[in-house]
C-alpha cells in the first residue's frame, strides 16, 4: 500500500490553491463523524462562513487556513482524497482537462485510469458513499473529501495547536534550509541506524515515505539496508542529491498514483514510470538487467537491486 507522500501532496496543495484560495465555505457536510477531529458543532461554527485565506503544505498534511485565524488540516493517509468539483460537476477546472487512459499499468502495459474502473466511477459520480465530509462553496463548487478506508483525517486548530503539530516533523527536503551540512547532521544523530526506514522518519526529514525512499537508495547506489555509519561522506552527498532530484522531479509529473492518490481534479499522476525499483520486485533492474529483489523492513517492503546497490 501507498501513502500520499511530499510531491502528492505538494501538488493536491499547488492545485487546490488556485481553486479554493479565497472562496468562502458555505457550508460543510459531515457524512462520517469520524474522520472530522473535532466536535461536530464547534467545527461547523467556526468553519462555515469563513473564508478560505490560503493553501498550504507541511510534511504530508494540508493546511488550509481560514480567515477567522483557525486551520483546518487533513491528512490524507492511506486512501483519501481531496477532489474539487465546479458548480455545474465538471470534472475539469482552472484550465486543466481531465484526461483518462494517460498512465500505463507497467506490468500489462494496459492503460490505467479508463472510464471503466471502479476507482474512476468513484470520481465521476460524487457525492458517493465515501464522500465523508463535502465542503460547499459560496460560488456553488464544492470539494470532497473522499476516503474508502476511513484512516485519514481533518482536524481543526488554533494557532498555537498548529505550531505544535508543526514541531512533530523534521526539515522540508525541499526548502532552502535542507542543506547537505544539515542532512548529515540529522543522519549522523541516528547513526547506528539503516538508512532507508531512517530516511522516512518524519522528525528528521518530512515528507519522505517509502515509494522515495526506496528510490533515493537506489539512485544513490546504497543497499537499503546499511546503518548510515557505514556511509561514506561522498555516498551521502550522491543519496542527499539523488533525494532533491527525485522530489522535484516527482512533483513535476505530479505525484505516483498507487492505489486511490488523485490530484485535485481526479487525476493520476504520471510519476510511476519514473520509478526505478518501488514496486518492481522480480522485474529487471534498469540500470544492470540484473533481477530486483526486495527486502522487509519492518511492516514495509523495500525493493532493490543487489547489484546496483551496495
Ligand atoms: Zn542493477
Amino acid at each position: 500500500m501507498g501513502m500520499p507522500e511530499l510531491p502528492e501532496v505538494e501538488t493536491i496543495k499547488r492545485e487546490l490553491a488556485e481553486l479554493i484560495r479565497n472562496k468562502k465555505i458555505k457550508s460543510v457536510d459531515i457524512n462520517l463523524a469520524k474522520q472530522v477531529k473535532a466536535p461536530k458543532a464547534k467545527f461547523l461554527k467556526l468553519v462555515q462562513g469563513q473564508k478560505i485565506t490560503a493553501v498550504r503544505r507541511r510534511a504530508k498534511m494540508l493546511i488550509f487556513d481560514l480567515q477567522n485565524g483557525w486551520h483546518l488540516v487533513f491528512h490524507l493517509k492511506m486512501t483519501g482524497q481531496l477532489i474539487y468539483r465546479d458548480r455545474s460537476g465538471k470534472l475539469a477546472g482552472g484550465g486543466h482537462p481531465i484526461k483518462y487512459g494517460d498512465v500505463k499499468d507497467k506490468k500489462s502495459g494496459a492503460k490505467m485510469g479508463s472510464l471503466d474502473s471502479a476507482r474512476d466511477k468513484l470520481l465521476i459520480n460524487l457525492p458517493n458513499k465515501y464522500s465523508h465530509v463535502i465542503f460547499n462553496f459560496h460560488d456553488g463548487s464544492r470539494l470532497f473529501f473522499n476516503d474508502l478506508r476511513q484512516f485519514g483525517w481533518v482536524k481543526l486548530v488554533d494557532k498555537e495547536e498548529l505550531n505544535k503539530i508543526d514541531k512533530e516533523f523534521g526539515v522540508e527536503p525541499l526548502e532552502k534550509e535542507f542543506t547537505f551540512e544539515k542532512f548529515k547532521e540529522l543522519l549522523l544523530k541516528k547513526k547506528g541506524k539503516v538508512i532507508k526506514p531512517l530516511l522516512m522518519e518524519q522528525d528528521s526529514i518530512a515528507g519522505v515515505g517509502n515509494i522515495y525512499a526506496q528510490e533515493a537508495c537506489f539512485c544513490a547506489g546504497i543497499v537499503p539496508n546499511r546503518r548510515v555509519k557505514d556511509i561514506s561522506n561522498a555516498e551521502l552527498k550522491e543519496l542527499y542529491d539523488c533525494l532533491i532530484r527525485i522530489l522535484k522531479l516527482a512533483v513535476e509529473k505530479k505525484g505516483t498514483s498507487a492505489d486511490n492518490y488523485v490530484d485535485a481534479f481526479g487525476r493520476q499522476g504520471n510519476m510511476i514510470e519514473y520509478l526505478k525499483v518501488y514496486d518492481r520486485s522480480g522485474e529487471k533492474c534498469p540500470r544492470c538487467r540484473n533481477i530486483i529483489k526486495s527486502m522487509k523492513q519492518g511492516s514495509r517492503t523495500t525493493a532493490y537491486c543487489p547489484k546496483c546497490q551496495r
